[in-house]
């Protein structure tokens, strides 16, 4: 089998499943050109190095262009909605810029200046995709800055808009949903690393573009790799039905903790008869649990949401739009659309739950679970980003967590001494790759998969199970309707064929700079190498000066915890610091000696006891391996 190729059994699967597909439905087709305003003639956005963080046309093969073998045509369609870029009315005086990154940024146009929400992922994306606007619309002052929710695609490029500066001389207010900041860096202090080396198999950024190569990842095509950044939020919003006047424009908020996101919201414009849905609605099923890993979500929760925000605006409702997608106009479609998104986060929790108390375990549940005709005709709840498999295991898994009572599953043998055994089982290592070619003879991808993978997990040199491993990866990727499986699939067979492609992207320090005390030491303390900290004891006192508040963080066991204190005790060596120099300290950009000797840190004690805690951390590894062990 060479590569770049579908079999007949991928062309038929394709087949069959593409004939249920609403193909006569093109609304979509309608709704993502309306409004169009301009395009831009920068087709590349770079970096201040020259790197290209961002190509408006690396995707050009999906346009006009009906879906080869070996992409699944529902996918590639998403794709060709994803890449119409520009700028866009949704209606006089709201505008959105489309297709400069994975999310999509909104402007609303105010008495004397705009209201921007959601800025990008990057700085640059964001800078990009604003003069567009301002070439058309002309150069306004931005009033407020509005971030949906805690998610980096929706703060990331602020600082390609707005300064600090302007949101310290309150030129620019900053509003997002209460805990934001929190949970904006949260994800980054315990499980960051491990999220953004999973993140390329998700998004497929290593990989090449291309009718076999990556075509999108459903929400948006991928994320661009510009310089991400965080301005403090100014204005938190905490209650449902609260109102904010900004630059004369009227905003009614609706808070939706734990749906989408932990801190998100949405909002209606009274003047425009308008609704921004954040990322609680989109033209894809969305995620329960997303594949990079992250704590699950909880979908009963975000289908109440979605029922009180149809309460709330569905009979003063002209267009919906969100910051990824394009909107949906017309008050009868917007509420359908609304109710329709809700019906399916509610079917899928409430039939998980239903058979989870049948006794059947999250994989059985996942493979027969069927949804709506009536939601299956629709296109936006199609798994593009989300699917119906991996949610009904995440619900599986908020509920009941990883085991399934099965006590043969209580305690197997991890991958590598379960794979030397099931190899054995098959008849040795001859006998397994038999077994995986007779997979793939028939067809059973998934099968080819698990086989090859006890043969890469029992031997990662086994040149010959590890190509046809990639080969099984390559044919489960071009079938894929899911964005995001297609990308996991072909990362996978990447790697096998040309060796690990690392993390794409690396976490920013500016973000960094948000991490409150607790967070920096929450940080620190699962960085600490455990066996090797096992006899060590340590205290050390920390007075932030900025926050007037003393810390006390003690290593015993192994465990690094911490807690404030009102007066440092005695014997204990106390460091005396702003908030930004500490996370300086820990991020490595302000070293300890140069900031003693310049007055930055003060100490009282034995400065030693640091350098005893620094020995004990480990470092992190951006580049783990996934498919070999
Ligand atoms: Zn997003």
């Amino acid at each position: 089998m060479s590569e770049q190729q579908a079999t007949a059994v991928t062309q038929s699967a394709i087949a069959e499943m593409a004939a249920s597909l609403p193909m006569q439905d093109r609304q979509d087709f309608d709704d993502v050109t309306r409004g169009f305003v301009g395009r831009s003639e920068q087709r590349r956005i770079t970096a201040d190095d020259g790197r290209v963080v961002w190509d408006l046309d690396a995707y050009d093969f999906l346009r006009g262009a009906d879906a080869p073998d070996t992409a699944n045509p529902s996918l590639w369609r998403q794709g060709q909605l994803l890449i119409e870029d520009g700028l866009f009315e949704v209606v006089p005086g709201i505008y959105q810029l489309r297709g400069f990154d994975l999310s999509v940024m909104s402007v609303i146009e105010g008495e004397t200046g705009v209201i921007v929400i959601d800025p990008l992922i990057s700085s640059e994306t964001a800078a990009a995709a604003f003069a567009l606007y301002a070439e058309h619309r002309g150069t306004r002052p931005v009033k407020a800055m509005i971030y949906t929710h805690s998610h980096i695609d929706h703060f990331g490029g602020v600082k390609g808009i707005i300064t600090q500066e302007q949101v310290d001389a309150g030129e620019v207010q900053v509003v997002a949903p209460e805990g934001f900041l929190h949970h904006a860096i949260a994800e980054n202090v315990f499980a960051g690393t491990a999220m953004i080396r999973r993140s390329g198999y998700m998004y497929g950024a290593a990989l090449d573009r291309g009718p076999a190569g990556q075509i999108g990842a459903g929400l948006g095509q991928t994320t661009s790799t510009g310089s991400a950044s965080l301005i403090a939020p100014t204005l938190e919003v905490r209650a449902t039905g609260e109102t904010h006047v900004i630059d004369g424009v009227e905003i009614v908020f609706q808070v939706t903790p734990g749906t989408e996101a932990p801190a998100e919201m949405n909002f209606y414009f009274p003047q425009h008869r308008a609704l921004c849905t954040a990322e609680n609605t989109s033209h894809t099923l969305h995620n329960i649990l997303t594949i990079r890993g992250a704590v699950v979500r909880d979908a009963h929760a975000w289908a109440h949401y979605l029922t009180e925000t149809i309460e709330m605006w569905g009979d003063q409702l002209d267009v919906v739009f969100a910051s990824h997608h394009w909107p949906t106009w017309g008050r009868e479609r917007a509420v359908e659309f609304l109710a329709m998104q809700r019906d399916m986060y509610l079917y899928l929790h409430d039939q998980t739950l239903r058979m989870l108390n049948q006794g059947y375990t999250g994989p059985e549940i996942a493979e027969v679970l069927e949804t709506p005709p009536a939601l299956e005709a629709q296109w936006h709840t199609h798994g593009y980003y989300g699917s119906v498999s991996h949610n009904v295991k995440a619900i599986y898994q908020r509920y009941m967590g990883w085991y399934d009572a099965n006590p043969a599953n209580l305690w197997p043998h991890p991958p590598e001494a379960g794979a030397v055994r099931h190899v054995a089982a098959m008849g040795g290592r001859d006998g397994a790759l038999a077994v995986a070619r007779q997979a793939w003879d028939d067809g059973d991808y998934r099968w080819c998969a698990e086989v090859g993978k006890y043969l890469v997990f029992a031997d990662a040199t086994d040149i010959e199970a590890g190509a046809l491993l990639a080969d099984a990866f390559e044919q489960l990727g071009f079938g894929a309707e899911n964005g995001t499986w297609r990308n996991a699939f072909l990362a996978g067979a990447t790697e096998l064929r040309s060796g690990n492609f690392g993390t794409p992207v690396s976490t920013t320090p500016d973000i960094l700079k948000a991490l409150s005390v607790s967070q920096v030491f929450d940080s620190i303390a699962v960085r600490i190498d455990g066996p090797r900290a096992w006899d060590e004891y340590l205290r050390v006192a920390w007075r932030i000066t900025d926050e007037d508040t003393t810390y006390l963080i003690e290593l015993r066991n192994g465990a690094l915890h911490h807690r404030t204190v009102a007066d440092a005790p005695d014997d204990v060596t106390t460091f005396a610091l702003t908030r930004l120099s500490l996370i300086g300290l820990v991020t490595g950009t302000l070293e300890l000696g140069t900031a003693m000797a310049d007055g930055t840190v003060a100490i009282d004690g034995d400065p030693a006891v640091l350098g005893r805690l620094v020995a004990l951390l480990a470092p992190v590894d951006p580049d783990f391996n996934i498919v070999i062990p």
